[in-house]
Order: C-alpha cells, then structure tokens, then sequence
C-alpha cells in the first residue's frame, strides 16, 4: 500500500518537476551527492541537509513541493495536520525536489485555519541503496540544523516542522458526528506555560498501567464515543488530560509512551505522560517512523 502510494507520488513528483520553471539542477550544490565521486570528497563526506516547503495548487488543495539536498530517490514523509485534520504522502526526491499531490478534505478544500507540515525523511535503513551510499547505512554521515537523532535506533534523519495558514471554507458549526472533544492541552502552543500538575494523587483512581495497559498500536483506535470502557468507573470526566496525575506512566522500560486518544507520541519522561487518561495510555518499542505511518504524531513538549 506504501509502496504503491509512493510509486504513485514519484510519477506525479517527476511530472511536478519537468512542469516545474526555472529550477537548475546545478542549484544542488551540496557535497558528496554525486555517487560515482566519493573517492575525491574523503574530507568532505558529511552532509549538510537541508530541507524548504514550498506550496503551490488550488486554494484549499495545497500542493507541496519539498526542496532539498538530499540524493534522488530519498524518500520523505509528509504529514500535514490541524486540530481535527491529519493526513500523510509519501514524496520521493527527484532532481533536488519532490512534489506532493494535493491535500484536501475528502476531495474538497481544506477547512480554513493553522496546519503544521512535518517533512521527515524516512529510515535510512528504508532508503534505497543508492542514498545509503551518500547518508550512511544509519545516516550517520548526516548533519545540520534539520537532522534529528532517533532515539531508538540512533539514526539519522532529515526532518522539519513547517507551518501554513489555509483559507478555505469555515469548518461546520454542527458535525454530524462530533468527536468526543477533551480538553487536551497535549500541545501547547510555543510560549504556553505548562499546565500545572494537580497535587492530589488519591483524590484520582489511579490504574496501575502495567500489562493490561499495554494495546497493540497497529491500528490506533479513537475513543467510541459512547464510551462505556471508562476505566474511572462513571467518572464522566476520564477523558479529561487535566484530571490526571498518574506520575508511574512515565515508569516504563518501553521507548515511547502514546496518548491513543490524540495520537500523540512522547518520551516517557515527558511532563504530559502523566496526564493521560488512563484508558488513553500505551507505550510502544516501536521506531518513530512507524508510529507517524500509523497515524501517530510527535508531542511538541517533549520533541523540540
Ligand atoms: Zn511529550
């Protein structure tokens, strides 16, 4: 499925790039990103990536073509969100850039509002052989402002944030059928002060969340709406994150700690991971690209 979207993005990015006007291919100028010239660049081998958003397309149906530096056939990840939108291509460099299709809203514009794109490169160890050979079986030949280190594996990746206003239709005061809308603060903006923690621990049921705690997260599940597997026991309030102060979640051996309910992925250290719900909690040795691919994004508290 992956792979098909991929091969289908490629074909739209190599038509994005043909159609695309004044973008020399020199303009690449990074070192060591022609292959056959390794041998002449020993002392210069690192890579400095870099990455640039650009948007283009109908109003409300962006387009977004990724520049970098990065050697063809590097694939990268985009997930592009807002508070109720998510929504992930796969974009395959060609030519020092690569093109997505359009986002929309089930075929329609996106409702007006802030989104943030997240370009990351997937694993090196996912990249074909020939960008191996430039970045490094584990990217370690990769730096610069834009490289992150995973924690798990201690890869090399490529990755950004970047933010994009859209104006398109309002969305609807009446969903048909609303999410069930918790006050989850899992994000603050830039300069919100953290939520305080609550100093009451006995005044909450606290679940212990061990083992049973402990979902597959192939298929991240949102809350049903009806609820009724509440672990609070009638606390109509279990979905609330400021209720909670469960401090043993940040206890786990496991690399990372979900909110399955806003699909957060944190470190378990994070100052929010006490605050899930319960009934919202799961921690998972998974790599961080598998949890975006499955629908998860990364906490901003705790992944500046
Ligand atoms: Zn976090």
């Amino acid at each position: 499925m992956k792979r098909r979207i991929a091969a289908m993005v490629l074909a739209v990015s190599m038509m994005g790039t043909l159609g695309a006007c004044g973008e020399p291919a020199g303009r690449t100028a990074g070192p060591a990103l022609s292959q056959s010239s390794s041998e002449t660049q020993t002392d210069s081998e690192k890579v400095r990536g870099t990455l640039k958003v650009s948007t283009s397309g109908e109003s409300g149906k962006p387009v977004f073509t990724v520049e970098t530096n990065m050697p063809d056939e590097t694939e990268f990840v985009l997930t592009l969100q807002s508070e109720d939108y998510t929504q992930q291509q796969t974009v395959v460099v060609a030519g020092g850039s690569g093109r997505s299709e359009a986002f929309t809203s089930g075929g329609g514009p996106l409702f007006s509002g802030k989104y943030t794109l997240t370009v990351a490169m997937s694993q090196p160890s996912q990249q074909p052989e020939g960008v191996r050979a430039v970045l490094g079986d584990n990217g370690e030949n990769l730096i610069g402002n834009f490289m992150k280190v995973e924690s798990t594996s201690g890869a090399h990746i490529l990755s950004g944030d970047f933010k994009f206003t859209f104006d398109g239709p309002e969305a609807p005061a009446a969903d048909p059928a609303p999410e069930p809308e918790p006050a989850q603060p899992d994000e603050p903006r830039e300069s919100d002060p953290e939520p305080e923690p609550e100093p009451e621990p006995e005044a909450k049921p606290e679940t212990k969340p061990s083992g049973t705690t402990k979902p597959s997260t192939t298929a991240p599940t949102k809350p049903s709406s009806g609820g009724g597997g509440g672990s609070g026991g009638g606390n109509g309030n279990a979905n609330n994150f400021d209720t909670w102060n469960v401090e043993s979640q940040q206890d786990t051996q496991d690399s990372w700690v979900l909110n399955t309910s806003s699909l957060k992925i944190h470190y378990p250290s994070c100052s929010q991971v006490p605050k899930i719900a319960p009934k919202n909690y799961a921690t998972s040795n998974k790599t961080e690209s598998e949890l975006l691919n499955d629908g998860y994004t990364t906490c901003g508290v705790c992944h500046k």
